[in-house]
Order: C-alpha cells, then sequence, then structure tokens
C-alpha cells in the first residue's frame, strides 16, 4: 500500500465518533513502515488489547476501521478469513466492527475472524509449502496477497456502506 500519514489515518475512519477517531492511538513508527509489504494497515490499542485499528486502502480511498473482539475465555485455532491462512490458525478471534452512520448507532455490527495481531500481510506472504505450490512459490504469494486485498477491501465497504 502507499505510506500513509497520521492525519490521513484519523481523518479515514469510517465507524468512530470524532472523539474515538482523535483519540485513537496512531502506531508511533510509520515512517519505519515496510509498506511494500502491506496490503493494509493493523494494529492494536496497546492500552486496550481488546481494540484493534485496520486501515484499508479501496478504490475510493482509505476506509479506517475501529475494530474490537468479544470477551473471550480462550480460543480455539480458526483460519482467518482475511489472510486464509491455513497453517497461522493460533491467535485468530473474532473482531466486530460497528457500521458506519445511523446504522451503527442502531447497533448493527459486522464480524470477522481475523489475527488478533491484524499480522495478515506477513501470513500472506509465506513461502508455500510443497504441497502448497512450491513449483511457483511466487506465483503462490501473488495470488494470497491479491485474496487478502479483495477480502479486505470487501470488509471496509461493508462496514462503510451500510444502510
Ligand atoms: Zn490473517
Amino acid at each position: 500500500m502507499h505510506p500513509v500519514t497520521e492525519s490521513e489515518i484519523r481523518s479515514s475512519f469510517v465507524n468512530a465518533s470524532r472523539r474515538e477517531a482523535t483519540q485513537a492511538p496512531v502506531p508511533p513508527s510509520l515512517d519505519q513502515v515496510d509498506w511494500d509489504s502491506r496490503d493494509f494497515l493493523g494494529w492494536v490499542d496497546p492500552k486496550a488489547p481488546r481494540r484493534a485499528y485496520a486501515v484499508v486502502p479501496t478504490a475510493e480511498g482509505l476506509v479506517g476501521l475501529l475494530l474490537r473482539t468479544a470477551q473471550t475465555t480462550g480460543h480455539r485455532p480458526a483460519i482467518c478469513t482475511w489472510c486464509e491462512d491455513v497453517k497461522a490458525t493460533e491467535d485468530v478471534v473474532l473482531y466486530v466492527a460497528k457500521r458506519s452512520g445511523s446504522s451503527g448507532r442502531n447497533g448493527n455490527t459486522v464480524g470477522t475472524l481475523v489475527h488478533a495481531d491484524l499480522s495478515c500481510s506477513g501470513h500472506a506472504r509465506r513461502r508455500p509449502t510443497r504441497a502448497e505450490g512450491a513449483g511457483d512459490p511466487d506465483a503462490f504469494v501473488a495470488r494470497r496477497v491479491a485474496g487478502l486485498r479483495e477480502r479486505t477491501v470487501r470488509f471496509a465497504e461493508r462496514v462503510r456502506d451500510a444502510t
């Protein structure tokens, strides 16, 4: 993705109040992010680990999402719906996003199982196992990266385009 600035992040949120957008703990080292290997920017609130943020580039601009995890009592392995990595199935949690606008104010949410630390860009870029297509690892990674982008955009649009 293209590099984004703190003010671009703050103005991208589609399901946060003005106060939440202002107070969001934006990652401190944006100038050190390897943007070429990120399909979206995701981070967990260091002071409130059940709260996380994802900023997704879409055709109509950046869409910033405020995410929350339900209180869980230990989680079971699951496949992340964003990167769909069949190997990294630990630490996948149910994240819920309030939908934007009046729909969200009426309590409507969208939920999805995602890596708790939002490390999906890394998982999508891992080298394939022999069974997964070691013959053409670059094609394997390219396909997974494209899939991750498509699914994060679709999720962001579902949150944003709530009616
Ligand atoms: Zn993932």
